[in-house]
């Protein structure tokens, strides 16, 4: 990563707030405003061939909820099934209809996204894939809501294929929001399934231990990479310029990166104080979020802000890669 000059100090209220509005703070306001605006239960086409169907699980950190994805034409791969809500399973089956599915896809384990892959298993029998449950020894570190139990039929690796011609899904493993995060490219139509990795409403939310910040900005770079299209997140709507996107969201954190070296030149380094510094005007209950994302830039800098280092913590690997078709 990058260590830039200190940027000058506190950022105003304002400048907050215009973040909030170009989505790259979470905003319980925004979130409302999406929510008002959803349409849960309906399945919305994206692009040729793919479907969206938004759970209705909003939160502060899921902007309207979680889309799950419909991908292909006479049979269909799911990614992200999303939340254990019959609702919504019932809403995703009226999407896909008389087609078989092929596969079932998950982008990581936390809970607004992976638990409904065993309903859906339970129902159609379909192989379910992603990188592979965390370790009980890294899950014991974190209370954040992840989902223990899900540990797919077939673990994917970096660059592993599903499918093919048309509906070729590529897995790119993407840690640093979580450690077995992968995003899907569907590369013959220049989609990226990013799943929380870039949203397409708020920045993504890197805490400690789980998340990884030097990880995350890795990850970006690599999604950026691939020169997608269409971006399509698992919060939020379609991104029409990814590249732009994803380098906003890298713009975001090297600014807030600078902040905090700043307030620590000048003696600021209680991550409360830090907080009340740079996040100016948060909302009180964004205010745990703001404090795991200041650990995360802490952590960096503690660690000389070097890119390209491994994570700290023990990931789970795929025994052998032989998911391709
Ligand atoms: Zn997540």
């Amino acid at each position: 990563m990058r260590v830039a000059a200190p940027s000058g100090g506190t950022r105003s209220v304002q400048q907050n707030k215009t973040d909030e509005l170009n989505g790259l703070m979470p905003s319980p306001a925004v979130a409302q405003r999406l929510r008002h605006d959803a349409r849960y239960g309906l399945a919305e086409q994206v692009a040729p061939g793919v479907l969206r169907v938004l759970a209705d699980n909003a939160k502060d950190y899921t902007g309207a909820g979680t889309n799950t994805y419909i991908v292909g034409d006479d049979s269909v791969m799911i990614i992200d099934p999303g939340p254990d809500c019959p609702a919504h399973m019932a809403a995703v089956m009226r999407a896909v209809g008389t087609r078989p599915i092929t596969g079932i896809f998950v982008t990581h384990t936390h809970q607004d996204h992976s638990p409904a892959a065993r309903a859906l298993k339970a129902v159609t029998g379909a192989r379910t894939y992603g990188f592979g449950a965390l370790s009980p020894d890294i899950l014991a570190l974190t209370d954040e809501d992840v989902d223990p139990d899900f540990e797919p039929d077939e673990r994917l690796a970096d660059g592993h294929c599903v499918g093919d011609g048309m509906w070729r899904l590529t897995a790119l493993h993407t840690p640093g929001h979580f450690p077995n995060h992968l995003c899907y490219q569907l590369a013959h139509q220049g989609l990226l399934f990013s799943g929380d990795h870039v949203m397409g409403w708020s920045t993504t939310v890197v805490v400690p231990p789980l998340g990884n910040l030097a990880d995350y900005m890795m990850s970006l770079g690599k999604l950026e990479a691939e020169s997608a299209r269409l971006m399509l997140p698992s919060h939020g709507p379609e991104v029409a310029d990814p590249t732009g996107r994803i380098q906003a969201v890298r713009a975001h954190r090297l600014m807030r990166h600078d902040q905090i070296i700043d307030c620590l030149r000048r003696g600021i380094r209680d991550v409360d104080a830090i907080v009340a510094e740079i996040y100016v005007g948060l909302t009180p209950r964004l205010i745990d979020a703001a404090k795991g994302c200041v650990r995360a830039h802490l952590e960096l800098i503690e660690k000389g802000g070097a890119a390209g280092e491994k994570p700290a913590y023990p990931v789970s690997r795929p025994n052998a890669p032989s998911a391709t078709a």
